[in-house]
C-alpha cells in the first residue's frame, strides 16, 4: 500500500470496486485479472478555457475521460455535465459501462466523460463554446474506432452534433461514427433517444411477469424526468401502467390515481420544471423514493437508495435507470426485505445497445427503420434479463451480482485470451 490516495478514489469509485471485488471473490476471478481490472487503462485530466457571452469574461473548468478496459474493441460511454463530476465519478461509470457492454454482449469496452459546470446556468452558445473545446481536449482519445462518447446527464443530441462537428472538421471529412444519440440528420439512429427508457420498461415488463404483477396498471414512481425517466414513464403508461409520480432536480409530484403524462410534458415545455404542475400533490425526490407502490424506478443521479431509506422503500420491484442508485449497504437491506432490483447495468443497458445500432449504421451508411431498431432492442434486452435471471438461479445469486458476474466473466476471458504485454 503506499501513503498515497489512487487518483480517482472517491465514495462512488469505491461503490464500483466493492461491487467488483464482492463479485469477483463469490466467482473465484483469477487475481491478477480482478487487480486489473480495478483500475482505469487511460484516464485525461484537463482544463480548459471558454469565453462567456459577453466575451471579456474567460472562465476556467475542468473535464474529464476515462477507459476503462481497452481489451474488448473501443471504448464507448457518455458525457456527463454536472458540478459534480470528478475523475473518481466518471471512473466508476466507465466501470459499469465495461460490465454492461460484456453483459450484453456488444463488443466494447467501458468509458465515461464529463465537464464540471452546472449546463443550466450557462447559455446555449457559451455550452456551444464549451462543447467545441471539451471536445479539441480529448480529441487525441476518441475516434470511432478508439473511444465513441454519448450523451449522460446533462448533455443530449444537439451536444453530440457539436462534438461531431468539431472532431469532422479536424479531420476534414464528416465522421459521424465518432458519437452516437447524434441527430438523427447527421447519422443518429431512430430510436436512440427513447432507448435507455425502452429498455427500462422492458425490464420492468420482464420483472413483473417473474414477480407475478400485472403491469397493466401497476403504480410505477419514477425519480428524475430527464431523457431516461421521462421517456420510461411515457413507454410504461403507453404499456398500461400507472405513472403516479415523477420528479426533476426541484422536486417532484405525486397522484395515487395516475398522473396525466400529456399535460405534464406540455407544463415542463412551457415552465421547464414540475414545480407547480397543477392537480398534483408535490413531494420531495426523497419522499417519492418511499411511496406507495409497485414500481420504483431511479432515473436521476448516483446513491439515491442508502441504509437510511432502504427500509422505508415500499416498491415491490426496483428497476434502476439511473448508474450507481443504490449503496451497497441499501442493496442488501432491500435483498432481506424480498425488493426484486434489476441492477443499472442491465436496467439501463438499452442506451448503449441503440448507440451500438447507430454506430454499426453509420459504418454501413445503411439505416435501419424504427420498428427494426426498436424490436432488435426488445429482443436483446429482453434475452439479457432472462439469460442473468436463470444465472441469479443457477448460482443462488441477486440480480445485480449475476449481472456483474457475468460481464465481468466475459472481460476476464478475453483478457485471459490476449495475455500480458510484453
Ligand atoms: P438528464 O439530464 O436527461 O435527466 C436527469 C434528470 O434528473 C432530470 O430530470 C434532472 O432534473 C434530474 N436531477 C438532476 N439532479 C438531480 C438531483 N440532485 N435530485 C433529483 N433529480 C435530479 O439525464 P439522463 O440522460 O436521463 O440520465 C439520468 C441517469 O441515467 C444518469 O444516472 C445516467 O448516467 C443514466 N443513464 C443515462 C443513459 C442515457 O442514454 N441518457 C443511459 C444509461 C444510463
Amino acid at each position: 500500500m503506499t501513503e498515497h490516495a489512487l487518483e480517482w478514489d472517491s465514495p462512488m469509485y469505491r461503490l464500483a470496486v466493492a461491487q467488483l471485488d464482492q463479485t469477483a471473490a463469490l466467482m473465484r476471478l483469477d487475481e491478477n485479472i480482478w487487480d486489473r481490472l480495478r483500475m482505469p487503462q487511460r484516464s485525461l485530466i484537463v482544463s480548459f478555457p471558454f469565453r462567456r457571452d459577453d466575451y471579456n469574461t474567460v472562465d476556467s473548468v475542468q473535464g474529464y475521460r476515462v477507459q476503462h478496459v481497452l481489451t474488448m474493441g473501443p471504448t464507448k460511454g457518455g458525457v456527463r455535465y454536472d458540478l459534480d463530476v470528478h475523475l473518481g465519478e466518471v471512473t466508476a461509470l466507465a466501470m459499469w459501462m465495461t460490465w454492461k457492454c460484456a453483459l450484453i454482449g456488444l463488443p466494447f469496452g467501458g468509458a465515461k466523460g464529463g465537464v464540471r459546470i452546472d449546463p443550466a446556468q450557462h447559455t446555449r452558445s457559451e455550452l456551444q463554446r464549451i462543447t467545441r473545446r471539451y471536445t479539441m481536449e480529448i480529441i487525441e482519445m476518441i475516434g470511432p474506432d478508439r473511444d465513441i462518447p454519448a450523451p449522460d446527464m446533462g448533455t443530449d443530441e444537439q451536444v453530440m452534433a457539436w462534438m461531431m462537428d468539431t472532431y469532422s472538421g479536424q479531420k476534414g471529412f464528416a465522421v459521424p461514427g465518432v458519437v452516437t444519440g447524434k441527430p438523427i440528420e447527421i447519422g443518429g439512429s431512430l430510436g436512440r433517444k427513447e432507448a435507455t427508457g425502452r429498455g427500462v420498461v422492458t425490464c420492468v415488463g420482464e420483472a413483473c411477469r417473474h414477480l407475478g404483477i400485472a403491469l397493466e396498471g401497476a403504480r410505477v414512481a419514477v425519480q428524475g424526468y430527464g431523457n431516461v425517466g421521462s421517456n420510461a414513464a411515457r413507454i410504461a403508461a403507453a404499456k398500461g401502467a400507472r405513472v403516479v409520480a415523477v420528479s426533476d432536480v426541484k422536486g417532484g409530484i405525486h397522484d395515487a390515481r395516475g398522473l396525466d403524462l400529456t399535460k405534464v410534458d406540455a407544463w415542463v415545455r412551457e415552465h421547464h420544471f414540475l414545480e407547480g404542475f397543477p392537480g398534483a400533490d408535490s413531494v420531495s425526490n426523497g419522499e417519492l423514493l418511499e411511496l406507495d407502490c409497485d414500481v420504483l424506478v431511479p432515473a436521476a443521479l448516483q446513491n439515491q437508495l442508502t441504509d437510511k431509506n432502504a427500509g422505508n422503500v415500499r416498491a415491490r420491484l426496483v428497476v434502476e435507470g439511473a448508474n450507481g442508485p443504490t449503496s451497497l449497504e441499501a442493496d442488501a437491506i432491500l435483498r432481506d426485505r424480498g425488493v426484486f432490483v434489476v441492477p443499472d447495468v442491465l436496467a439501463n443497458a438499452g442506451g448503449v445497445t441503440v448507440s451500438y445500432f447507430e454506430w454499426v449504421q453509420d459504418a454501413q451508411q445503411l439505416f435501419w427503420t424504427e420498428e427494426e431498431v426498436n424490436e432488435r432492442l426488445h429482443k436483446i434486452q429482453s434475452n439479457a434479463f432472462r439469460a442473468t435471471l436463470d444465472f441469479a438461479r443457477d448460482k443462488k445469486v441477486d440480480m445485480r451480482t449475476a449481472s456483474l458476474w457475468r460481464g465481468i466473466e466475459r472481460v476476464a476471458e478475453a483478457k485471459r485470451r490476449r495475455g500480458v504485454f510484453p
